[in-house]
């Protein structure tokens, strides 16, 4: 018999294979406040019809929610032209991609995703008791045909961000379209499109059309990254009838809050917020780049809020990411995802990058 006295619950040993989720610092190591770079949040804050909408539900705090979230639902069908029956929501996109795991893998299963991918991935498969597969890159990009390749009779669904995190690299429709063509048609592949309101109107990977006329594809999208309410934690998938369906069931049943809701379609109603958003990022983003470059400094060619800066001489990542924290500055330093050598920086106000790129400039010199 078990000793009752040291006996405890035992967590399931692919649970104990999970590395914990790391969150981007808005705090130095000794806790003072920085300027935060390092969770891709919009520099501009949240749209003001937004803050108005929000506060408007202090006073039916003591209220569930609408669990069916069916205004929310009706306004992003009319934006997004997608039908509202069709849509899936969750705490943050986050929770829409841990459904998409948890509804199509299961113990003995494989899901897909790129080497330089978004953390969440490999937390969702594993959750799940799936085995994560990792696709190489293409120079930090998506390889399309590494996917192909590293499919089996045991794959369920492939993760692809686009534009990816944390490398910033952008995968064509042309591309897309190739990678679904090539899956297997029981592969759930799932287009993460956290950032897709950063790309210009001419890149349009075409993940919507594919998720409205294909069985086996989710579009994911989410509020927290252009629209500013990430603390609100508002993410949605469009796909088949069938596989919103499957998982409606295990979703949680009040996924967000009235806030959160009211806000959400306040801020889909603020066209000009998300283009000053939009044409405020490419610019310093271009602008950030060529700084870069200009101190030798190689950055990933990015279509997201953020780019990757690789150290690939004297100045390390390491030094640099503190020295930068020193100036008040947090930046996502990614050991933990294989880029030891990179810095993740969300493009901010065209002062704090500024700022940053004179940091950066100064380490660069220093190092020789
Ligand atoms: C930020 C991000 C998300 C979204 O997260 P939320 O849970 O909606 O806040 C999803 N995918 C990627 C690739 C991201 O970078």
């Amino acid at each position: 018999m078990t000793d009752s006295s040291t006996a405890a619950p035992a967590p399931k040993p692919w649970i104990l294979g999970i590395a914990p989720y790391v969150p981007g610092r808005a705090t130095s190591e000794d806790g003072r406040k920085v300027v935060k770079l390092s969770s891709n949040e919009n520099p501009f804050g949240t749209p003001e019809a937004a803050r108005d909408a929000y506060r408007s539900a202090a006073s039916e705090l003591e209220r569930y929610p609408d669990a069916a979230a069916i205004e929310l639902r009706a306004k992003l069908a009319a934006h997004y032209g997608v039908e509202a029956d069709r849509l899936i929501y969750g705490t943050g996109s986050d929770e829409v991609l841990h459904l998409a795991a948890g509804t199509f893998a299961g113990p003995g299963d494989e899901i897909i995703h790129v080497r330089y991918g978004f953390a969440v991935y490999e937390i969702a498969t594993r959750r799940v008791g799936a085995m994560p597969v990792i696709a190489p890159d293409r120079d930090y990009a998506t390889d399309v045909d590494a996917i192909l390749a590293a499919v089996t009779e045991r794959t369920r669904v492939v993760f692809v961000a686009n534009p990816n995190n944390p490398t910033g690299t952008y995968t064509d429709g042309g591309e897309i379209a190739r990678l679904h063509a090539g899956l297997p048609r029981h592969v759930l592949l799932v287009l993460d499109q956290a950032y897709t309101e950063y790309l210009e109107a001419e890149d349009d990977d075409g993940g919507l059309e594919l998720a409205r006329t294909q069985p086996n594809v989710l579009v994911t999208r989410t509020f927290s990254k252009i629209f500013g309410l990430a603390s609100e934690r508002i993410g949605w998938g469009y796909a088949s009838t069938e596989i919103i369906d499957a998982m409606h069931r295990i979703r949680a049943p009040f996924a967000f809050g009235i806030g959160a809701q009211r806000a959400a379609i306040a801020a889909l109603g603020d066209d000009g917020f998300v283009t000053r958003s939009r044409e405020h990022n490419r610019e310093w983003r271009d602008w950030f780049t060529d700084a870069m470059t200009a101190i030798g400094l190689r950055v990933v060619p990015s279509k997201a809020n953020f780019v990757l800066v690789l150290f690939e001489g004297a100045l390390t990542a390491e030094v640099a990411y503190h020295a930068l924290m020193a100036a008040g500055y947090a930046t996502r330093w990614l050991p933990g995802q294989g880029l030891p050598h990179g810095l993740r920086i969300t493009i901010g106000t065209k002062h704090e990058l500024r700022a940053v790129a004179d940091v950066l400039a100064a380490e660069v010199q220093k190092a020789g």
